[in-house]
């Protein structure tokens, strides 16, 4: 995928509910204006990537791109799990991330069970891959030192600027 490295940032949005959290892997969900920028290449799928909150300190990250059920599947969603124990939830901060890698397309399993092994496998290789030398250099990216809050006086979740955040460098 050519688009990758890709970086983005937005709010933090209510998902569709589907109690990703109470199964211990709650996903912090990107508004549409932010979905509707990713390159056509990048897929469907699960990525693996770092993240931070605000101007918060920058974890490991996988996250889902799939279709919403909740638009009977025309739009996409994005769905970040930030790979860190945080004492409160965060809706309505703003998520900066870095897309770095691709693990696998998406997929259904025949039980719950099934679906949290996937995604613990999931962040395994993620929690690995991003040890690569290439890898941890882009947590070091100007992108994050430059996360704007959500106290600055600009509305940073709907400035064109932060939607559409500079790839490629
Ligand atoms: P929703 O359907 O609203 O997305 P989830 O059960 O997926 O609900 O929980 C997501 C919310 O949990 C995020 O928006 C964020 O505020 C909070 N949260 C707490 N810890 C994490 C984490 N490690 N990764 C992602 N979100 C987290
Ligand atoms: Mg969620």
């Amino acid at each position: 995928m050519k688009s990758l490295p890709y970086f983005c940032r937005g709010e933090v949005i209510r998902g569709f509910g589907r109690g990703s959290k109470e199964l211990g892997i709650p996903t912090a969900n990107f508004p549409d204006s932010v979905v509707e920028h990713l390159p056509a290449d990048i897929s469907t799928g699960i990525y693996y990537g770092w993240a931070c909150v605000d101007n918060g300190d920058i974890y490991k990250m996988v996250m889902s791109i799939g279709w919403n059920p909740y638009y009977k599947n025309t739009k996409k969603s994005m769905e970040t799990h930030v790979i860190h124990t945080f004492k409160e939830d965060f809706y309505g901060q703003i998520l900066s991330v870095v897309m770095v890698g691709y693990i696998r397309p998406e997929r259904s399993y025949d039980s719950l069970e099934a679906l949290i092994a996937a995604i613990n496998n999931d962040i395994e290789e993620a929690k690995a891959k991003l040890e690569l030398p290439e890898h941890l250099k882009l947590r070091e990216d100007n992108f994050f030192t430059t996360a704007p809050s959500t106290s600055s006086t600009a509305p940073a979740a709907t400035t064109p600027t932060s939607q559409t955040i500079m790839n490629g460098h």
